[in-house]
């Protein structure tokens, strides 16, 4: 779930807002995920609106209303917004800024494929063409081996230097536990910039 963090101040045109988002979603898009730095740069992401201008012009400068987009979810998503009768069946877009995100609308597979489990999650996968573009598919697969090999990783290095601690001279003790822990933070960054 994506949390904002910023509160700007109101502004007459919804584009005034890109930096805040560009902070608040982390640099990346809310909806199939893709970083900045995988996607060219920001100037392939978008001020988009969740709920679009054409049916909630009110919303059309609301922060809340407003996320960070990469072109391609914005060109394929465009005003689409479920008819009262899909709604009320339970289909609708997946909201990343909502709390019941965390329930898992679909579940990751190997492959790098999305498996929805509820009806928003079909609307969203389906709608947002998110199995259908296979840039997306393949990211989703490295990225997830790449998470798998790192976690294997570190798991093992902390094995090794534990052990190696106990023999060893406290001035290189202490330089391992430094470069374990730069180790640490360096998986973390790749973590969250894949
Ligand atoms: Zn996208």
């Amino acid at each position: 779930m994506i949390v904002r963090r910023q509160k700007p101040r109101v502004y007459n045109d919804y584009k005034s807002y890109k930096r805040y988002l560009r902070i608040d979603f982390d640099s990346r898009c809310a909806y199939c995920g893709i970083t900045e730095y995988r996607w060219g740069s920001d100037r392939n992401f978008v001020v988009e609106h969740f709920r679009p201008r054409r049916w909630f012009k009110h919303l059309e400068t609301a922060y809340a209303n407003l996320y960070w987009a990469c072109n391609r979810c914005n060109d394929i998503k465009s005003d689409t917004w479920p008819t009262p009768e899909e709604e009320q069946l339970g289909y609708g877009w997946v909201d990343p800024c909502s709390p019941d995100v965390k329930g898992g609308h679909w579940i990751e597979l190997s492959d790098g494929n999305l498996d929805p489990r509820t009806r928003q999650g079909e609307y969203t996968v389906e709608g947002l063409w998110l199995n259908l573009r296979s840039y997306l598919v393949r990211w989703r697969k490295e990225r997830r081996d790449l998470l798998d090999d790192i976690d294997a990783t570190l798991k093992t290095v902390e094995r090794l230097h534990r052990a190696a601690l106990s023999s060893m001279a406290r001035s290189d003790a202490d330089d391992l536990i430094r470069l374990l822990d730069l180790h640490r933070r360096l998986c973390e960054r790749l973590r969250l910039e894949y």
